[in-house]
Protein backbone atom coordinates (compact mmCIF):
# COMPACT_ATOMS: atom_id res chain seq x y z
CA UNK A 1 0.00 0.00 0.00
CA UNK A 2 1.56 2.89 -1.07
CA UNK A 3 0.32 6.78 -2.27
CA UNK A 4 2.22 9.12 -3.65
CA UNK A 5 2.95 12.37 -1.87
CA UNK A 6 5.03 14.87 -3.05
CA UNK A 7 6.69 12.57 -5.64
CA UNK A 8 7.95 10.61 -2.41
CA UNK A 9 5.94 6.93 -2.12
CA UNK A 10 4.94 6.62 1.70
CA UNK A 11 3.94 3.50 2.20
CA UNK A 12 1.01 2.78 4.75
CA UNK A 13 -0.04 0.53 7.59
CA UNK A 14 -3.21 -0.40 9.09
CA UNK A 15 -2.76 0.12 13.27
CA UNK A 16 -3.59 -3.21 14.54
CA UNK A 17 -5.47 -1.36 17.65
CA UNK A 18 -7.99 0.99 15.90
CA UNK A 19 -7.81 -0.03 12.12
CA UNK A 20 -7.14 3.35 10.99
CA UNK A 21 -4.96 3.65 7.43
CA UNK A 22 -1.83 5.58 8.74
CA UNK A 23 1.56 6.42 7.41
CA UNK A 24 4.25 4.08 8.58
CA UNK A 25 6.34 6.46 9.72
CA UNK A 26 4.25 7.44 12.18
CA UNK A 27 3.19 4.24 13.38
CA UNK A 28 5.46 1.62 15.84
CA UNK A 29 6.51 -2.10 15.13
CA UNK A 30 5.79 -4.81 17.49
CA UNK A 31 7.22 -7.99 16.77
CA UNK A 32 6.70 -11.64 18.23
CA UNK A 33 9.57 -12.72 19.89
CA UNK A 34 10.24 -16.92 19.77
CA UNK A 35 8.62 -17.69 23.18
CA UNK A 36 5.10 -15.58 21.68
CA UNK A 37 5.89 -12.70 23.93
CA UNK A 38 5.80 -9.11 22.13
CA UNK A 39 8.57 -6.93 21.49
CA UNK A 40 8.60 -3.23 20.70
CA UNK A 41 10.49 -2.73 17.70
CA UNK A 42 11.39 0.85 17.01
CA UNK A 43 14.16 0.16 14.72
CA UNK A 44 12.33 -2.23 12.66
CA UNK A 45 15.09 -4.46 12.67
CA UNK A 46 13.57 -7.85 14.13
CA UNK A 47 12.64 -10.49 12.10
CA UNK A 48 9.45 -12.32 11.61
CA UNK A 49 6.11 -11.20 11.20
CA UNK A 50 5.24 -7.89 12.20
CA UNK A 51 2.23 -5.21 13.65
CA UNK A 52 2.19 -2.11 13.72
CA UNK A 53 0.53 0.32 16.25
CA UNK A 54 -0.12 4.17 16.92
CA UNK A 55 2.44 5.18 19.88
CA UNK A 56 -0.71 5.43 21.98
CA UNK A 57 -1.79 3.50 24.61
CA UNK A 58 -5.46 2.99 23.40
CA UNK A 59 -4.04 1.35 20.37
CA UNK A 60 -1.70 -1.26 22.02
CA UNK A 61 -4.37 -2.26 24.46
CA UNK A 62 -7.05 -2.16 21.49
CA UNK A 63 -4.49 -4.68 19.78
CA UNK A 64 -3.68 -6.79 22.11
CA UNK A 65 -7.12 -7.31 23.60
CA UNK A 66 -9.24 -6.80 20.04
CA UNK A 67 -7.03 -9.58 18.64
CA UNK A 68 -5.12 -6.99 16.19
CA UNK A 69 -1.35 -8.55 16.62
CA UNK A 70 -2.88 -12.16 16.83
CA UNK A 71 -4.21 -11.92 13.28
CA UNK A 72 -1.09 -9.53 12.37
CA UNK A 73 1.22 -12.48 14.06
CA UNK A 74 -1.16 -15.17 12.41
CA UNK A 75 -0.33 -16.86 16.34
CA UNK A 76 -1.87 -16.63 19.96
CA UNK A 77 -0.04 -13.70 21.93
CA UNK A 78 1.35 -13.85 25.15
CA UNK A 79 1.05 -10.02 26.47
CA UNK A 80 -0.48 -8.32 28.78
CA UNK A 81 -1.93 -4.50 27.73
CA UNK A 82 -0.40 -2.64 30.18
CA UNK A 83 3.16 -4.11 30.64
CA UNK A 84 3.19 -3.99 26.66
CA UNK A 85 1.79 -0.12 26.65
CA UNK A 86 5.10 0.22 29.96
CA UNK A 87 7.30 -1.47 27.30
CA UNK A 88 6.49 1.05 24.39
CA UNK A 89 7.11 3.99 26.32
CA UNK A 90 10.31 2.82 27.66
CA UNK A 91 11.18 2.36 24.25
CA UNK A 92 10.19 5.15 22.18
CA UNK A 93 12.26 6.97 24.95
CA UNK A 94 15.10 5.00 25.10
CA UNK A 95 15.68 5.22 21.16
CA UNK A 96 14.61 8.70 20.72
CA UNK A 97 16.90 9.95 23.54
CA UNK A 98 19.66 7.91 21.54
CA UNK A 99 19.14 9.62 18.24
CA UNK A 100 19.01 13.18 20.13
CA UNK A 101 22.78 12.70 21.31
CA UNK A 102 23.70 11.35 17.99
CA UNK A 103 22.39 14.74 16.93
CA UNK A 104 23.81 16.94 19.48
CA UNK A 105 27.59 15.62 18.49
CA UNK A 106 27.43 16.91 15.28
CA UNK A 107 25.84 13.59 13.68
CA UNK A 108 24.42 14.63 10.01
CA UNK A 109 20.89 13.94 10.12
CA UNK A 110 18.95 13.77 6.90
CA UNK A 111 16.80 12.39 4.22
CA UNK A 112 15.25 9.12 5.68
CA UNK A 113 17.08 9.01 8.97
CA UNK A 114 15.50 12.79 9.71
CA UNK A 115 11.99 11.59 9.15
CA UNK A 116 12.64 8.56 11.15
CA UNK A 117 13.56 11.15 14.19
CA UNK A 118 10.73 13.40 13.24
CA UNK A 119 8.87 10.49 13.26
CA UNK A 120 10.38 9.57 17.20
CA UNK A 121 9.99 13.17 18.67
CA UNK A 122 6.15 12.47 17.55
CA UNK A 123 6.00 9.09 19.10
CA UNK A 124 7.06 10.61 22.77
CA UNK A 125 4.92 13.46 22.48
CA UNK A 126 1.63 11.15 21.21
CA UNK A 127 2.59 8.50 23.38
CA UNK A 128 2.87 11.53 26.84
CA UNK A 129 -0.35 12.61 25.56
CA UNK A 130 -2.31 8.91 25.28
CA UNK A 131 -0.83 8.80 28.94
CA UNK A 132 -1.80 11.36 30.48
CA UNK A 133 -5.75 10.54 29.50
ZN1 LIG B 1 -4.31 3.27 16.24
Amino acid sequence: MTEDVGGIAMPKRTCAGCREVAEQETLVRLAQASDGGVVVDCLRKMPGRGAWVHPRPGCVRAAVRGGGLGRAFRSSVKAEPDALVQKLGEEIARVWEEAARRWERGGRVAGPLARRVAALEAHVAEFNRGSAR
